[in-house]
């Protein structure tokens, strides 16, 4: 199999599957234990956390691991939004796991905004910051698309928004730009960033919240005290240890040449429209749109032929929306056409030219079959 839904999960790392049978053999103590291989344990929590932390250029402490990006994002939006006074605003463009939670607030009756995006597929800057008000107290702006691999340049968005208000809180969703883009967090005006361990090599089941010393968040989950008093609950040490591995694996070097293949060889093909573009992407997705042809079949023919793809994760089955696809203006045709190519460093350039061969093979086929 060509496995090109990376922006969905990754396989887990050598390094990260190695370290995972060592960890349940002898790393299985409770870290909160207090004699020493379970102390032994917390240490190495403790490395870990300084290694997502210098990739975010913060302090350790700020840190909070999580049971994934969901999580995290749902306390950012369900707690930063503190006191449920005043409005909130995200992009259209976010992931429903803070979509979602803006829409359960909107149903208690908060004032939710949503900016819309470009055709670029990144936030629409000037009607976002017409939004903030004095009574905008917080904001949620994702740092790369899930859908497309565009970027948001959400060091200067929150810089900005803070200038119109300075006492909004501001988060982002960092899931598929950790590790991918630079994120010096830390330093700017961004008091929450979410992330994942399994969109890097790690494993599903882990991440973690970034949360500004200078921000007073309520805690998640109360219990045992774990995570800063913050977010309690037994630690999953396998999780949180080969996080660490998965990011000290990630090499970022290697698939711009791919992404430029890959859309050098589809764009050459009639009826098709790349919702990718080099100069606010990633480097890592790449949303295809093609006309005439449905993308379930689609995803289905090329499965057989060993290519896995993904879809528009935000489409649902029932009403075939694509919030996202939709909110950058691509028409109906291109969106109910949509696959998603996601790469990662594993992807080798011999697999992107036997994939794309497929992949075109199959459209054709496709289109003969509708045209009789
Ligand atoms: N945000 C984005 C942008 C994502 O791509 C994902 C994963 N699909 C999530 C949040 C949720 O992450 P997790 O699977 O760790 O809950």
């Amino acid at each position: 199999m060509i496995y090109l839904d990376n922006a969905a999960t990754t396989k887990p790392t050598e390094k990260v599957l190695r370290h995972c049978e060592m960890i349940l053999r002898e790393d299985f103590y409770n870290p909160s234990a207090l004699y020493y291989p379970a102390i032994k344990i917390k240490t190495k929590i403790e490395q870990a956390r300084k290694s997502v932390a210098e990739k975010l250029k913060c302090f350790a402490d700020e840190i909070i691991f999580t049971s994934g990006a969901t999580e995290a994002n749902n306390w950012a939006v369900g707690c930063g939004f503190k006191n449920k006074k005043g409005n909130l605003i995200i992009s259209e463009g976010e992931h429903p796991s803070v979509f979602e939670s803006a829409m359960a607030l909107k149903a208690k009756g908060a004032d939710v905004r949503i900016a819309p995006l470009n055709t670029n597929g990144a936030i629409d800057c000037e009607k976002f910051f017409e939004l903030i008000d004095d009574n905008t107290a917080f904001v949620s702006i994702m740092h790369v698309s899930n859908e497309t691999g565009a970027t948001n340049p959400v060091v200067e968005i929150a810089g900005r928004a803070k200038k119109i208000n300075k006492k909004l809180v501001f988060h982002s969703d960092g899931v598929q730009a950790f590790c991918k883009i630079p994120t010096d967090i830390g330093p700017t005006s961004i008091d929450l960033y979410s992330i994942s361990a399994h969109k890097i090599g790690g494993l599903k089941g882990v991440g973690a919240l970034y949360i500004s010393k200078n921000l007073n968040m309520a805690s998640m989950m109360l219990g045992g005290g774990q995570e800063r008093r913050l977010r309690s609950g037994t630690e999953n040490v396998m999780g949180i240890l080969t996080f660490e591995d998965a990011i000290s694996d990630f090499d970022t070097d290697c698939v711009k040449p791919l992404f430029e293949y890959i859309i050098e060889r589809l764009s050459k093909i009639d009826g098709i429209k790349i919702n990718s573009f080099p100069e606010n992407t990633s480097g890592y997705i790449i949303s295809v749109g093609i006309s005439g042809v449905k993308s379930e079949v689609l995803q289905h023919l090329l499965c057989d032929d060993g290519v896995l793809v993904g879809l528009g994760s935000a489409c649902s089955s029932k009403t075939k929306k694509n919030r996202v696809l939709e909110s950058m203006k691509i028409t109906k045709d291109f969106i109910d056409g949509n696959i998603r190519i996601s790469l990662c460093p594993q992807t080798s350039i011999e697999e992107i030219k036997t994939a794309v061969e497929i992949i075109e093979k199959n459209i054709c086929k496709l289109r003969s079959k509708i045209n009789g």
